[in-house]
């Protein structure tokens, strides 16, 4: 990597981009070593620190003679984001994290012993790099949290497979455009990746393994020479000197769960074409995983023939989670192309998806909450990533108001009417006219965007990269 000291890092265009590593035996072994050891240094490091957080709770509770919950409020609504600090100066000190994650590196690891009496010499079995980067990622997570913007870190499950890198020890081949990644040279060797790198990196400032399935991946990011560009959210005055768009440079967007993206230009989307074959398949899978699972044994004491069927649900997760994505970039791309300026709706996701209220069960006789029919199908569209996704192609995404009755009102006349979720079909009870009830839902999001905009995000850019793009 050539490093040109002539270039100020600050304002340059920082980009990623994902890789798929080529599987070989001796890859897999090494960097699924390295995610448990990541993963337990972590976890362990956070367990001590739980500790000495749960004696300062006590600490605060026994002089105060109140909750620790009461008092953090108290000091809250006080101090404001601030408030953790006041704490500490008053009920005494927490040992530095920093003092604790020196005990867990891995040289001082080594010599400790694990729960079942074993000399935990197995740390030293992968680079050091790996164990050190999930350390100083809790520091800035206790970072956020005393600084009041971020929450109390939490464990990492089993299913957490990934780490990151000192980017220094990767080598890129800019003649082949072809990367390798010398880590850890005696033990792993060169590790290749199959896809070339879609940019010109002049500095990498992160480098991610990560593991989906039975699939591994390396994460780059880097600095690119281009000045920096980013999503911004407008503020309300900057909003007022907006230029009104023209409204043939103008969609309206409306995510459904009948059809997935409805567009005020008459087209739809869907995506639930490409996942019907392969969740027959997960269903079909996961019913076998069922009849093969011993109750009572665990996870580790399966049968072989249950983790077999494990590894291929997780497969085929990954699997459809590709197809979802590739979706998704496909449309959003294709609507960036064509249209400057977006309109979409705010969704409260949690709200559409939420379990309905508890009903007494005629067959059974218990009363039990029900799931809402439409919301697998409505998150089939990943509405969060899709709407993500504009924002980040597009120009200009105006976002409308979550209470606005886009669906309710006769794009027409505006006369409001009331919509329960089967009717499919809009009638206007004052003018009669008659639309499909998700295109008459999109115009609306049209001219309400074009109008009255909740918020708007802005972006001066060519884009290139794309979000989390995978290396498939
Ligand atoms: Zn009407």
């Amino acid at each position: 990597m050539a490093r040109q000291k002539t270039h100020d890092y600050q304002n340059l265009q920082v980009v990623a981009c994902i890789c798929r590593i080529k599987e070989t035996p001796k890859v897999c072994e090494y960097l699924n070593k390295a995610f448990g050891l990541a993963r337990m240094t972590y976890n362990l490091a956070l367990a001590e620190y739980n500790g000495y957080f749960k004696e300062f709770k006590t600490r605060i509770e026994t002089n105060t003679g109140k909750k620790y919950k009461e008092v953090k409020d108290e000091y809250k609504e006080k101090h404001g984001k601030a408030y953790f600090k006041k704490l500490k100066e008053e009920y005494g000190v927490i040992p530095k994290l920093s003092d604790i994650n020196k005990k867990y590196r891995a040289t001082e690891l080594a010599k400790t012993t694990d729960k079942n009496g074993n000399q935990r010499g197995y740390v030293t079995e992968v680079t050091c790099n790996a164990l050190e980067t999930g350390l100083a990622n809790l520091q800035t997570a206790f970072k956020n949290f005393y600084a009041g913007t971020g929450k109390l870190p939490t464990f990492k499950k089993v299913s957490h497979k990934s780490f990151s890198f000192d980017p220094r020890h990767i080598k890129f081949d800019r003649k082949n455009q072809r990367l390798f990644i010398q880590f850890d040279k005696k033990r792993l060797g060169k590790v290749e990746v199959y896809n070339k790198l879609r940019f010109d990196f002049l500095k990498l400032t992160n480098v991610t393994f990560s593991r989906k399935g039975s699939r591994y991946y390396v994460s780059i990011a880097g600095y690119i020479n281009e000045p920096k560009t980013e999503t911004k959210e407008l503020s309300k005055e900057e909003i007022a000197k907006l230029p009104q768009p023209d409204e043939n440079e103008v969609l309206g967007i409306d995510l459904g769960c009948k059809t997935s993206v409805y567009c005020s230009d008459g087209t739809e989307l869907n995506c639930f074409d490409l996942v019907k074959g392969n969740a027959k398949k997960l269903a079909r899978l996961q019913r076998k995983a069922a009849r093969q699972y011993q109750k009572g044994k665990k996870r580790f004491e399966q049968s072989r023939g249950w983790k077999e069927t494990q590894k291929k649900v997780g497969n085929l997760h990954a699997a459809i989670q590709r197809e979802r994505k590739r979706w998704r970039e496909e449309v959003t791309r294709g609507i960036a192309a064509k249209y400057d300026v977006v309109c979409v709706e705010t969704l409260k996701i949690r709200n559409i998806t939420k379990r309905r209220k508890r009903k007494k069960n005629e067959k059974t006789g218990r009363e039990q909450s029900r799931r809402n029919p439409i919301s697998k199908s409505f998150l089939n569209v990943a509405p969060y990533a899709f709407v993500k996704a504009l924002k980040h192609y597009c120009k200009q995404v105006r976002q409308i108001g979550q209470y606005e009755p886009s669906s309710k009102t006769c794009s027409v006349c505006g006369h409001k009417q009331d919509m329960p979720l089967n009717k499919r079909e809009f009638k206007c009870g004052k003018c009669g006219a008659v639309f499909n009830r998700d295109y008459n839902a999109a115009i609306n999001i049209k001219k309400m965007g074009l109008d009255n905009p909740a918020k708007v995000f802005y972006n001066e850019r060519q884009c290139r990269g794309s979000i989390g793009e995978s290396g498939d």
